[in-house]
């Protein structure tokens, strides 16, 4: 089989370089993969075609990894940008397992004595996959992006256009690698006059449900937003309990309304988002004492294919009004009842429910304050990035403190976004462009199926987090500026380049490792797939895509 032996060989060695995210072993493993590069003749021939860039301030000096091939033949600037994440998630999850995690021979020998569900225990006699850390997600993959890199280098004189590698640390939480790499996009698009047709991440894709055998190749990817709710009410003690406004009543109502509720997933030409997932529910009373909590905190994983960030804080604010409204019912039905038990005097409860937008909050009190409210929260701002605090909390702290300056003291929800905001992106048949990639990707399917017997299926959106959320954004400004309206601090705590990312516009399409379990201790990558079909269908796809 075409590639298989060179894939494999290279996915086993990068695998054995652990590069968990937040670590160095990210710098040692872009390292690798730039030596790899280096010693391909081509590259030896124009050393500057590979070069390093190190990420700002980064503790653990990780980089990304650029190649660039220019094809010698003609001068079209039709570029097709190759793309992959380097880190992997940690290893606690394999347990007493961990130290052979990067080693998939021996884990293989390992997981022989080891209890294992039927489906993983059937892989593994099969000699089909293989077993490790970051094997499909996504080491795999940026391994046959090289070795496709490796390919196309021997037939530089006779390439029309170019092809732009590019290996990314800091997927697995902030995006920072990919983020990072739009300004060099930029430049190189000036300094080159490169246009970018189409970029291929090669994240992991997955069976989609059981005995599901389909190879899916996504045009997009799914956005995210995350909607926090702070809600201030009014403490009493357990003494004098009706007299209080719990905030983490108003807090379960809300949850309830809103996590899991299947109402609220977002579609796209009939493909659903998961629904809304809840991350944190929690009060913020520091330590025990007999007062109820003043305020409490709650936020979700908000997955989007379309919906505008408008139409999601309009939402939140709705279903925040009407749990508030209902624990206002059912503390008057309730305090009315004690009355009744007591045989006092009933007078109904005054509370009036209240919910604002952080930019309604900010509003509001810059106008009591003025220019002194803004360097207020630069200051806490700046403690709070150098102590590494969570940015979420960050995001929480300046809404107390605006809060707090605010004359008003009745109970209240704020609503906001903290980090992080992936753009959603898919290709839409609007654009020339879009029609074009739609084109190419069904004829790539069609002679691929026809020459492996691969069954494939073509869908929005990678499903999971991925890089190519920050290619191309479909968000239009109306529901940008309602995202950092309402993002306290948005420039100092998790500044999406939203300008360069439309200016950019790159359809991002995925083709993928194919693999099981990724993020879990039975991750598995199946062999005959992404060692070989994986890169003939690439370097299918960069010939249309280059000749289109
Ligand atoms: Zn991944």
């Amino acid at each position: 089989m075409p590639f298989y032996k060179d894939v494999k060989e290279l996915t086993l060695k990068l695998v054995g370089i652990p590069s968990m995210n937040n670590s160095a072993g990210e710098t040692i493993l872009a390292e690798a993969i730039a030596e790899y590069l280096r010693k391909i003749d081509y590259f030896k021939q124009h050393p500057d075609y590979v070069w390093e860039v190190p990420l700002k301030d980064d503790l653990y000096g990780r980089k990304n990894v650029f190649a660039l091939i220019k094809g010698q033949k003609g001068n079209s600037s039709r570029t097709v940008i190759l793309h992959g994440h380097i880190d992997t998630v940690g290893v606690d999850d394999f347990g007493i397992l961990k130290e052979y995690a990067f080693d998939p021979a021996a884990l293989k020998r390992k997981l022989k004595d080891v209890n294992l569900p039927p489906e993983v225990k059937q892989d593994l006699d099969s000699g089909e996959w293989i077993f490790g850390r970051g094997v499909t997600d996504m080491k795999s993959g940026v391994a046959a992006h090289m070795v496709v890199i490796k390919e196309i280098s021997k037939m530089a004189r006779e390439l029309e256009g170019n092809i732009l590698f590019m290996a990314n640390p800091v997927e697995e939480n902030q995006h920072t690698g990919i983020i990072e790499a739009l300004p060099a996009l930029q430049e190189l698009q000036e300094k080159y006059g490169l246009e970018y047709v189409v970029a291929i991440n090669n994240d992991y894709i997955s069976p989609l449900y059981n005995g599901d055998k389909k190879k899916y190749i996504y045009m997009g990817a799914v956005g995210k937003l995350l909607p926090c709710f702070y809600i201030v009410g009014r403490e009493t003690h357990v003494g004098q309990c009706y007299e209080g406004l719990d905030p983490n009543l108003i807090a379960a109502e809300l949850l309830k309304s809103i996590n899991l509720n299947a109402d609220l997933c977002d579609q796209y030409k009939g493909e659903y988002t998961l629904p809304p997932t809840a991350l944190k529910l929690t009060d913020l009373k520091p330590a025990y004492n007999v007062q109820t909590p003043l305020a409490s905190f709650l936020y979700f994983n908000y997955f989007t294919h379309d919906i505008p960030v408008d139409k999601v804080l309009e939402m939140m604010k709705e279903k925040a009004y009407e749990a508030f409204v209902r624990v206002i019912n059912f503390l008057d039905h309730e305090y009315q009842k004690y009355c009744k038990f007591l045989g006092q005097n009933y007078q109904p409860l005054s509370w009036k429910p209240k919910v604002i937008t952080y930019k309604e909050l900010y509003d509001d009190v810059k106008q009591q304050v003025g220019p002194a409210l803004d360097h207020k929260i630069s200051q806490l701002v700046k403690e709070m990035l150098a102590s590494g605090t969570d940015t979420r909390l960050i995001c929480l702290k300046v809404v107390e403190e605006v809060k707090s300056l605010s004359g008003d003291k009745d109970p209240v929800v704020v609503i906001f976004f903290a980090p992080p905001y992936c753009p959603h992106n898919t290709v839409k048949g609007e654009s020339a462009r879009g029609r074009e990639v739609m084109q190419v990707i069904k004829d790539v399917i069609e002679e691929m199926s026809a020459a492996t017997g691969e069954e494939f299926e073509i869908r929005q959106f990678f499903p999971s987090l991925s890089d190519s959320s920050y290619l191309k954004i479909d968000d239009p400004d109306e529901s940008i500026n309602a995202l950092i309206n309402n993002f306290p601090e948005w420039e100092n705590v998790y500044p999406v380049p939203v300008k360069k990312i439309r200016q950019l516009n790159i359809p991002a399409i995925n083709f993928g490792a194919y693999g099981k379990d990724a993020h879990k201790w039975t991750e598995r990558l199946n062999k005959k797939y992404t060692f070989s079909v994986l890169p003939r269908m690439t370097i299918l796809a960069i010939d249309k895509f280059l000749h289109s």
